[in-house]
């Protein structure tokens, strides 16, 4: 009996999956929250990726799609879901397979508590029952192996310290924008910019609105030393730019772009149409009064799907324990040096459950599209050479 696949997120990672369970003549289905596949890409569609067209198609989609681009061009997040992944979606091997505006809402072993038949056969035996929101209303569907796919920009990351809401911004959340915004209308952004974040998304948001003539941007940054994720003799050209970039704002490079390191966010409260914002820098406390607010201070996987699921998550990355090991135990934060680390450390205790693509790094922040489709090679090649597949 071929177990029914059941692929939560219709992301890039989803996708591949979706195009080797067809390779392996397995049944599957495809469930995607949003109207179209690749939602997130699309959603961060004006930004570049810094891995050029080579590193993001998989081996599989090429196979089937031979004309998909190649080469060393970097695409933007459009490019790479007009270009490759709505192909991949209307290949006629996923024909039918793909369920759009069906979300996911929560994943159980049918019958069975969290707590019950740890580690037993009858639990392996037991299929899973999924809870879908459709536009008909709710259903539920029955998979006896599940791929959460569903990846991280969905679920942002708060400002205060430590990693809690500051003070006031729940009540002003609805000011704050926690996705990497398009610049492309300088009106929109014309005033003061709060920018929170070091990572590769603020260093992104950073470069595009020093741009803008009538912007200026207060860039708080927690690190008091930030290396902004530079590597060494770097081979991603777009990359190491972006580092250079920041560093020189960071020396104070730019008029209109003042960095303040070593600092976070304490307080917000509203000032008219403005929000005045308190931050806790070496030098003591500071306010800002600014127009925007611009979060950019990192994703997480939203757990609460697989809450009723004996999912062993590490409790300093979120990612699943074995997986983060592994990851914590490899050195530095190159996405390019990521280890291969095979099926058994993609495992979780509830068997034929994985957490796949950039979700399953947790608050990690090195993912890199070729890994989810190795972790893919890594899974479904296990389930084709087991027998009870
Ligand atoms: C701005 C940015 C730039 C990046 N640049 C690069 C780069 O240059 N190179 C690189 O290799 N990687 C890059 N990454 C990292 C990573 O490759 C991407 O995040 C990639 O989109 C991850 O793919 P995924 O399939 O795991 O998840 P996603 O692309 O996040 O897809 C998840 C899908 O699941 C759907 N979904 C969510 N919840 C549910 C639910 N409950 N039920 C059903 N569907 C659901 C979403 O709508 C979405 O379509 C970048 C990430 C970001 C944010």
């Amino acid at each position: 009996m071929q177990r029914h696949v059941a692929i939560l997120g219709a992301g890039p990672v989803g996708l591949d999956a979706a195009l080797a369970c067809a390779d392996a003549g397995r049944p599957f289905t495809v469930y995607e929250a949003a109207g179209t596949v690749a939602a997130h890409v699309r959603a961060w569609g004006h930004v570049r990726l810094f891995t050029p067209w080579d590193l993001n198609v998989s081996d599989r989609m090429r196979t089937h799609l031979p004309n998909a681009p190649t080469g060393d061009d970097c695409p933007t997040g459009t490019d790479l879901a007009t270009r490759l992944l709505a192909p991949v979606a209307a290949l006629p091997a996923l024909e039918g397979r793909i369920r759009l505006r069906t979300r996911v809402v929560a994943v159980a072993r049918s019958g069975l508590l969290k707590h019950e038949q740890i580690g037993t056969e009858a639990r392996a035996a037991a299929p899973f029952t999924l809870l879908l929101d459709t536009p008909d209303g709710e259903e539920t569907a029955e998979a006896e192996l599940v791929l959460d796919c569903t990846g991280t920009y969905a679920v942002p990351n708060t400002l205060g310290s430590g990693g809690i809401p500051a003070r006031g911004e729940r009540a002003l959340t609805h000011r704050i924008t926690r996705t990497l915004p398009p610049v492309h209308d300088p009106d929109r952004w014309a005033g003061t910019v709060l920018l929170v974040g070091a990572g590769k998304s603020a260093q992104t948001a950073a470069r595009d609105l020093a741009a803008l003539p009538r912007t200026h941007v207060e860039w708080i940054v927690r690190n008091p030393a930030p290396d902004w994720g530079a590597v060494p003799d770097d081979t991603l050209p777009a990359r190491r730019h972006l580092a250079e970039t920041s560093q020189a704002f960071a020396d104070g490079a730019h008029e209109r772009v003042t960095v303040r390191t070593g600092a976070h966010v304490q307080a917000l409260s509203a000032d008219g149409d403005r929000v005045r914002v308190t931050l806790a820098t070496a030098g003591g406390p500071r306010a800002v009064v600014c127009d925007h607010i611009v979060a950019l201070t990192g994703y997480v996987g939203d757990a609460s799907l697989y809450r009723q699921l004996q999912v062993h998550e590490c409790y300093a990355t979120a990612a699943p324990m074995n997986l983060s090991a592994a990851l914590l135990g490899s050195a530095g934060g190159d996405c390019l040096a990521q280890p291969a680390v095979g099926v058994d450390t993609l495992r979780n205790p509830e068997p034929h459950f994985f957490i796949l693509g950039a979700k399953s790094y947790g608050r990690l922040s090195t993912f890199l599209l070729r890994t989810g489709y190795a972790q893919v090679d890594e899974v479904l090649g296990a389930y084709a050479s087991a027998a009870s597949g």
